[in-house]
């Protein structure tokens, strides 16, 4: 569980993730004015799920968390010095970036699949994981926002598998956003500038409000700049790659913070 205490009272050294935490945040106190946003972050499922009766195969696969996203985000975090709010538990239990109450937040089925005690869910079960293991983390990202005003911009971090319904993906970072999204459009642009990764627009999928949850809920209604990132896992697989690839990302927000804050004359982002 996450409150305003445990976000401040959480000391800079902290880094052991324990799974009776549901959600975390790393960093609190990062001056990068900047909250990093990992929904996805881990496949571990409690107990008391009984694995959702799937087997090791879908339990280790991106049906149950982004590979190697994690490290990407606590790299980022350091490199950065930016927070960083985790989910610390598998998106087949309840999925953060969903419509809580939606179908789509506990599928039964994702790409090949199955996850059998995600069928026919009572309400009751439903409502029971939302408050327990969507809320908190939810409550987790609310509160850092509320305790740290100077943060300017979200960004969420999400991996993707280079191989869907077998079909291969040849794009290697994707960046959602919708028309208005002058920061993603920035971002877009200064990639060629800091590397040769295929890097595109809304890419592997639309931005759906369906899966741009945590953006709509906690960057939209509050006009918050606003960034949503996919990298394909193959690119992430080791700690060599999951560093390289968050050194690029870093440049290329600090990029992209500089130049938006020149566009919009604000001066919320430390000169160099
Ligand atoms: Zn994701």
């Amino acid at each position: 569980m996450c409150n305003l205490d445990q976000v401040n009272s959480i000391p800079q050294t902290y880094s052991k993730l324990t799974n009776d935490s549901v959600a975390e945040v790393k960093n609190p106190n990062g001056k990068f004015p900047l909250l990093l946003i990992c929904e996805h972050a881990s496949n571990y499922i409690p107990p008391e799920f009984d694995n959702l009766g799937i087997d090791e195969e879908t339990a280790t696969s991106h049906a149950a968390y982004d590979i190697g996203i994690r490290e990407v985000a606590v790299n980022l975090s350091n490199i950065l010095d930016a927070p960083l709010v985790v989910s610390n538990i598998s998106r087949l239990v309840i999925d953060c970036n969903r419509e809580p109450y939606s179908p789509d937040s506990t599928p039964s089925q994702s790409e090949i699949y199955s996850i059998p005690k995600n069928a026919n869910i009572s309400p009751q079960e439903k409502s029971y994981r939302v408050k327990t293991y969507y809320q908190p983390f939810h409550d987790c990202i609310r509160n850092t926002m509320l305790s740290r005003t100077d943060l300017k911009v979200l960004l969420a971090l999400h991996s993707f598998t280079p191989v869907f319904m077998g079909i291969d993906r040849e794009m290697e970072i994707g960046v959602l956003f919708e028309q208005d999204n002058q920061l993603s459009r920035i971002f877009l642009q200064s990639s060629s500038l800091f590397s040769n990764l295929i890097t595109v627009a809304n890419e592997p999928y639309a931005p759906d409000p369906k899966v741009s949850h945590t953006i709509k809920k906690h960057a939209t209604p509050f006009n918050l700049p606003n960034l949503m990132l996919e990298i394909r896992n193959s690119l992430i697989r080791n700690e060599k790659s999951q560093w390289e690839i968050a050194e690029i990302i870093a440049k290329m927000i600090q990029h992209s913070m500089r130049e938006f804050n020149k566009l919009n004359k604000q001066r919320n982002y430390p000169e160099e």
